[in-house]
């Protein structure tokens, strides 16, 4: 369940999804209103409509930019005392050491934390703002260094055509300098917002990045976990399929024609409805039965294992 807490952002990354400002808030209704009063009002109404396992995720813009981001947090915790909270942040009001501390005193949390390249010089170029990889890079150290048994951070990297070529270096990054992060997300680029806007310099294919997932398969048994997002199995090696979540609503994928035979459909998550040139690229293909898969119980995560057929 997603709570969008403020439209504003101290970056400008320009694969970003959000669509230009002022945008509607999450009921459809209060155009650009982000007061704590409003904002409370909306919780509230949000209140039975939560699961006890829905995970109550804080989105923005920024959302740790609100001015009373921390009273927000609280009224969060009191009308979902059980839920996990998940902040999708930058990470960068982290530096500030009793902002983190702060924060972290909200049992039952999750940090994801946004982060686009290896170095300040890369990280900057994506994100459009100095000193932003430093501040980034600063506040995961303060999370790291302050969160509780209760509390996961994970750190995740949209893959777009500034971003693929250094897969290797930024998971080399976590691994050296942020070891006992809980989870490393690799978010292959959607469509929508500003990246559209800026799709020359942003837009890569699948096949683009194939390679370079290659390149960093080691660290998949390295890291704690690492999680694709927004990949149809076909467009990768099968020994990547067990790190595959179904994470797009439905309403925002399709499958083509060539889907009907595929063997595999039924744990795919299919291609993003805007993803150019699918039938064209032949990028997609059916999977014949060659693999013997280990299923979970887990819609979004279907796969837990893949052996090829003719290892039996
Ligand atoms: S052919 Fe279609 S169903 Fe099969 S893996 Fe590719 S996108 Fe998914």
């Amino acid at each position: 369940m997603d709570i969008c807490v403020w439209d504003k952002c101290n970056n400008n990354c320009s694969m970003c999804t959000n669509p230009d400002k002022p945008w509607l808030s999450f009921d459809g209704k209060s155009e650009g209103s982000y007061e704590y009063e409003v904002l409370v009002e909306r919780i509230k109404r949000f209140k039975s409509k939560a699961a006890s396992d829905d995970s109550i995720i804080l989105t923005g813009g920024e959302p740790t930019l609100h001015p009373r981001f921390l009273d927000v947090l609280k009224f969060i915790r009191k009308t979902f005392p059980k839920q996990e909270i998940r902040i999708l942040t930058n990470g960068r009001r982290f530096v500030y050491r009793d902002f983190a501390e702060a924060v972290l005193k909200t049992d039952n949390l999750n940090l994801a934390v946004s982060l686009y390249g290896p170095t300040s010089k890369i990280h900057d170029a994506i994100t459009r703002t100095k000193n932003s990889f430093e501040q980034t890079v600063g506040g995961l150290n303060n999370i790291l260094a302050r969160r509780g048994a209760d509390q996961s951070v994970e750190i995740r990297t949209v893959i777009s055509k500034l971003s693929y070529r250094y897969l290797d270096q930024i998971l080399s990054l976590i691994k050296v300098y942020f070891p006992s992060v809980d989870r490393v997300i690799l978010i292959f680029i959607e469509r929508e917002g500003q990246a559209i806007k800026h799709s020359k310099s942003v837009s890569l294919s699948y096949s683009q990045v194939r390679p370079y997932l290659e390149k960093i398969y080691l660290f998949f048994s390295l890291l704690k976990e690492v999680r694709l997002y927004h990949f149809p199995l076909c467009s990768l090696d099968s020994k990547f399929w067990p790190f595959v979540w179904r994470t797009l609503p439905e309403k925002e994928v399709t499958f083509i024609p060539s889907c009907i035979q595929c063997q595999y459909k039924k744990y795919c998550l299919g291609i993003h409805k805007d993803y150019p040139n699918k039938i064209k690229s032949k990028e997609f293909k059916s999977i014949e039965s060659n693999f013997i898969v280990k299923e979970t119980n887990d819609f979004y995560h279907p796969i837990i294992k893949v052996t090829k057929n003719n290892d039996f």
